[in-house]
């Protein structure tokens, strides 16, 4: 059993591992790199060849975790990708979002450069376009949680919910030469809505992601104290609430949170505003996979109250209606994207509200170096937004406790179940592998911090 990685080995995003036994290849994720300092490296070609694959196996549709398949097939990958039902159905949307997105960027690169229509430039195409997704998902094929799947020559994968967005999964590989489990990305065990993952199966090796290996997330309790008190405060103020929040997860997690609070009586039922088409066709779909979900979550839904819909949720899909949200001046939360305020619809609220000392900024997820959400979070006075300099007066929040992923202690418990074998670190930065590496030493249980290119024998 070899294992070879091409992303998320030192490094958080382009996850992509094959594993090769007894001449069968299969790939666990493909996904993109993310963020200026690796994105050259979704350019370079992988270090195998895509028609050799026998399959891809999708652990969850984030982006880094799905954003290279269209490259995949476009280098000649044609096998099977298999993936939870939802988890295809939450890829088309993001990788249409991206392929819009690249087609977007390069189209405006032209345009500053001065370029024709058809006039040729050396600027870097987009890696694809919205035209080339139909050919990827026509290679899905659709998986159920806990039955095993036949890759051939013995070789078995069985996919294994993960508790960390919808559809989300870990995956174990059983081969005749032993069997090797992969995390996929694992859920925080404090979700309000995702089942813990269960433990996999003993194993002789265990890829595992190291996101948030070397901290403890806050726990729900403290957390949902403080977003109602920061809902309440800002009520009072009488200004508007503005959630910029991932149109995945983050954003359904939040209405779940709201709603629960305003049927409880704990926060008024002012009006709730989701302010992002992808954000909406999310929750739609999240809507429909209920049964995914811890089991009071399908059981209000079958009782016909969605506990994704808080009683005063409008969904402002048409341009015209987000629009219209620019006159908001009293008592209203608006969730809208992207997380890290680096562009969509949040940027038309913040120009229109951040100079309000009445309105508040609750910030729910991570803020990357250099984007304006970190800014914001760092305490900027002013901030730069549409070429318009803003005063910062509105109150700013970070709430840390709605992260979507395992925390070290999440992932030592669901690494006891693996046993004794060796673990493969993956999907982390190295420091922070590196702490867990030494977590894990003090254990009796040896850790590799795996790199990109390189061959490992799992044994
Ligand atoms: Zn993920």
């Amino acid at each position: 059993m070899k294992l070879l990685s091409a992303g998320a080995a030192l490094t958080v995003t382009g996850s992509c591992h094959r594993i090769e036994v007894r001449g069968r290849r299969v790939l666990v994720d493909c996904g993109l790199f993310q963020g200026s300092e690796v994105a050259a490296l979704n350019q370079e070609p992988f270090p195998f060849d895509p028609a050799e694959l026998d399959a891809v196996l999708l652990t969850h549709g984030h982006l880094d975790h799905c954003g290279r398949l269209p490259l995949l097939v476009e280098k000649g990958f044609r096998g099977p990708i298999h993936a939870i039902r939802s988890t295809r159905s939450i890829t088309e949307i993001i990788l249409n979002d991206a392929a819009k997105l690249q087609q977007e960027d390069w189209e405006r690169a032209r345009r500053r450069a001065g370029k024709k229509p058809r006039e040729p430039d050396d600027i870097e195409a987009p890696l694809y376009v919205p035209g080339d997704i139909p050919k990827t998902l026509e290679l899905f094929h659709e998986v159920r949680f806990d039955a095993p799947l036949d890759l051939g020559e013995g070789v078995r994968a069985t996919f294994r919910p993960a508790g960390h967005i919808l559809g989300s999964a870990f995956v174990e590989i059983d081969t005749p030469d032993g069997r090797v489990v992969a995390s996929g990305d694992l859920g925080n065990r404090e979700s309000a809505i995702q089942e813990e993952a269960p433990q996999p199966r003993e194993c002789d090796a265990v890829l595992v992601e190291t996101t948030y290996a070397d901290r403890a997330h806050r726990s729900l309790e403290n957390t949902l104290v403080e977003l109602r008190a920061v809902i309440q405060k800002a009520v009072e103020a009488g200004g508007v609430v503005m959630f910029p929040s991932f149109a995945l997860e983050r954003t359904q997690v939040v209405l779940y949170h709201i709603n629960a609070m305003m049927r409880d009586g704990l926060i008024p039922k002012i009006d709730v505003y989701v302010d992002s088409p992808m954000a909406t066709r999310m929750t739609r779909l999240y809507q429909e996979g209920a049964n995914e979900f811890k089991d009071h979550i399908a059981a209000e839904l079958d009782a016909g109250r969605d506990p994704f819909e808080p009683p005063t949720l409008r969904f402002t899909v048409a341009t015209e209606e987000s629009k219209k949200l620019n006159d908001l001046d009293c008592c209203a939360i608006v969730i809208a994207g992207s997380g890290m305020m680096t562009g969509g619809r949040i940027l038309h609220h913040l120009r229109n509200q951040l100079y309000k000392p009445e309105a508040t900024l609750v910030i729910v997820g991570f803020q990357a170096q250099g984007t304006l959400g970190r800014r914001l979070v760092d305490g900027a006075k002013h901030v730069r937004i549409y070429g318009r300099e803003i005063d910062v007066k509105a109150s700013v929040h970070t709430i840390n406790g709605l992260s979507a992923h395992a925390d070290r202690d999440d992932l030592l418990r669901w690494l006891e179940g693996t046993g004794s074998a060796r673990a493969y670190l993956v999907h982390g930065e190295p420091p922070v592998m590196e702490s867990f590496a030494g977590v894990l030493a003090s254990r009796g249980r040896e850790a590799i911090l795996v790199e990109r290119g390189r061959e490992y024998d799992l044994g």
